[in-house]
């Protein structure tokens, strides 16, 4: 379902609701009927609300109908021997309990485990306003991730409090982690990510997992103590906008799409300063270039396509690439179609040889946005048939292990506590 139906859905069906009430109540003065029948499309609207909301997760996350591609044993052995990491994925906001396998949207740990992923950084996504879209965002309209908090009976604190629902949801990944039985291991720092990759080598089935914010729009008041707050729970990446501008910086999705704020100068120094990697995911292309003239350490863009084989506007340009390469840090190919304009993995390979023709292969890593209300090529289980195109589009094994983690690795050692 597109953005732009499900706002438009959001907008119709209470206005038809509030419509039929008025004339259910009309009906019930005229004919001198209980009262209390006009309360009848109020309750079976909320009723349906639930009951969608509990599915959207699932439809806002379809696979492409191509599936991928067969693997054969050369790219599944490569695969196998390389520590994979996702530098984007979505699926804490749908409630889906991850230790289970699902047939629906992209990831959970078991699809992870069977596509050899070692590392899954779990972004959350705490505010969309209806009528999110991709050229101009305003930031005032009402919030469906409130919809979803109430319809998911989430705790009351974090209906109208954001920085109560990344503790929500970052208390719910660690309670998932001790109940996983050693399957899923969160990675809060260096050692903990070398026991990770120690253990993956020893042949244990163990993905890590990474906490991040889309969106430093969770912060507010004091950011520094609510900033403290978020590190003690885990919060390891952070990026400074999502869909709209926000008090930190502009969002290339915003309405002004300005670049970082005198607050926003502050957030990337605390950022730094604390080991939490900087996103630039989102950001508006003043931001991207702010940030990269202050940064002291390497950034990544976590999630995104290249305009170069994709001409999008929130697409990165070749010259932001090269300033991004400049500063040592990574970008995460998408996986979904609208980042790489094509259904299949051939597309995303398409973009990461963009990148590599254009600086090298040490700054592409994978960013698939899986769960991120995208159609993704496939579900994370189907990842070694990237690794199969990559290989078929004639990149050699070492580029193949860089871009699958390697890249990615070198930034993490580098800016983890
Ligand atoms: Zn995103
Ligand atoms: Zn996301």
């Amino acid at each position: 379902m597109s953005p732009a139906l499900l706002n438009g859905l959001l907008v119709l069906v209470p206005a038809a609701v509030l419509a039929v009430t008025v004339l259910v109540y009309a009906w019930t003065r005229a004919r001198g009927r209980p009262l209390v029948l006009a309360g009848l499309p109020g309750l079976v609207c909320g009723v349906l609300a639930i009951l969608v909301s509990h599915r959207i997760g699932d439809v806002l996350n379809p696979v492409s109908s191509e599936g991928p591609g067969a693997v054969g044993e050369a790219a599944l052995a490569l695969h196998r021997d390389t520590p994979v990491i996702d530098l984007h994925a979505d699926p804490l906001l749908f409630g889906r309990d991850l230790l289970e396998r699902s047939d629906a949207g992209h990831v959970d740990v078991p699809r992870l485990l069977e596509g050899g992923v070692a590392l899954q950084v779990f972004s959350l996504v705490t505010r969309a306003p209806l009528g999110y879209n991709e050229e101009a965002t305003n930031p005032d309209r009402p919030d469906l991730v409130t919809w979803i908090a109430l319809t998911h009976f989430w705790p009351p604190r974090t209906w109208f409090d954001l920085h109560q629902r990344v503790l929500h949801h970052a208390g719910r990944l660690e309670r998932m982690a001790e109940g996983s039985g050693g399957r899923l291991g969160l990675v809060r720092d260096r050692d903990d990510l070398e026991a990770l990759l120690a253990a993956r080598r020893a042949g244990r089935p163990v993905v890590g997992g990474l906490l991040a914010i889309e969106g430093a729009h969770v912060l507010s008041g004091d950011f520094r103590s609510q900033l403290d707050v978020l590190f003690e729970h885990g919060l390891r990446m952070a990026s400074f906008t999502h869909f709209f501008d926000n008090a930190f910086a502009g969002s290339v999705q915003g309405l002004e799409k300005g670049g970082l704020t005198a607050r926003g100068r502050e957030l990337l120094a605390e950022l730094e300063r604390r080991g939490i990697v900087v996103d630039l995911a989102h950001a508006s292309h003043a931001t991207i270039e702010d940030v990269l003239a202050a940064a002291r350490r390497p950034v990544v863009f976590s999630h995104t396509g290249v305009a170069g084989t994709c001409d999008q506007l929130h697409n990165l340009t070749d010259r932001h690439l090269r300033a991004i390469a400049e500063n040592g840090g990574g970008v995460g190919i998408g996986l979904w179609d609208t980042a790489v304009c094509g259904t299949r993995a051939r597309d995303t390979v398409r973009a990461m040889r963009h990148v590599i023709d254009l600086v090298g292969d040490a700054h592409v890593g994978l960013g698939s946005d899986f769960d991120g209300a995208v159609r993704a090529h496939f579900d994370a289980s189907a990842l070694p048939s990237l690794t199969q195109a990559m290989l078929d589009a004639g990149l050699a094994p070492d580029t193949v292990r860089r871009i699958l983690g390697g890249n990615v690795l070198r930034v993490l050692r580098a800016v983890l506590p």
